[in-house]
């Protein structure tokens, strides 16, 4: 199945993608983690990126597609994906269909995770992590045993840079000038699925993943 998911950051679309990519057995493709990595090995793609992420900014199409071609690509993608913040914008969503249509393939759905934004706010700013071995916390939900320290490798725990407040509320700009955009690009074409994304993780989960192959 090749499937987009939509959502606002903080639209709790990791943890979403976890539960479909382990029911589907396809790879999770998440655009910001690819240029997170990128970033921090200080590739070409990363050293290009970065400016754009730690302002909450998006990174241009141009670039995106590119990344986005090579990796849907590669043979663990060729029976079906799940793409994760990947497309931002119309013409992200249209390159998208270009590359499908390369290999003669098409999305098959495109779910999409209803936050209201105080919500947004909230759960951005409270979401830590671990420098060390990557373990995500959320002051609100799932803070550390110990405030401040990675319950794993008592590492010093880090906002992401691009969690802090002012860029926060820069993201969610963006998301609703750039990206709500195309949840009625998708509902025209009849592939739209829409969930209640404020609700508990595994609640959300059981209220879209019965209508996916619908
Ligand atoms: P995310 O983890 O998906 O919120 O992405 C983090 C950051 O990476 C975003 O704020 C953008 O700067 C950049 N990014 C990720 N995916 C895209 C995309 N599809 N188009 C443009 N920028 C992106």
């Amino acid at each position: 199945m090749r499937l987009v998911l939509l959502g606002a950051p903080g639209s709790g679309k990791g943890t979403q993608a976890n539960y479909l990519v382990r029911d589907l057995a396809i790879p999770h493709i998440s655009t910001g983690d690819i240029l997170r990595e990128a970033a921090k090995h200080g590739t070409p793609l990363g050293r290009q990126a970065k400016g754009y992420m730690e302002q909450g900014a998006l990174v241009p199409d141009g670039l995106m597609l590119d990344l986005v071609r090579e990796r849907l690509a590669q043979p663990d993608a060729a029976r079906g994906f799940l793409l994760d913040g990947f497309p931002r914008t119309v013409a992200q969503a249209d390159g998208l269909d270009r590359i499908l249509g390369e290999a003669g393939a098409r999305l098959d759905r495109v779910v999409s995770l209803d936050v209201p934004a105080a919500e947004l706010v909230r759960r951005l700013t409270a979401r830590w992590s671990c420098p060390q071995c990557g373990a995500i916390y959320n002051l609100i939900s799932q803070p550390p045993r110990l405030a401040g320290s990675c319950d794993a490798c008592n590492a010093a725990l880090e906002q992401r840079r691009d969690d802090r407040r002012e860029t926060v509320e820069n993201r969610l700009k963006v998301y609703a000038d750039q990206t709500a955009p195309l949840i009625e690009y998708y509902r025209g074409r009849g592939l739209l699925l829409t969930a209640d994304g404020g609700q508990a993780p595994e609640t959300v989960y059981g209220s879209f993943k019965g209508r996916l192959k619908a």
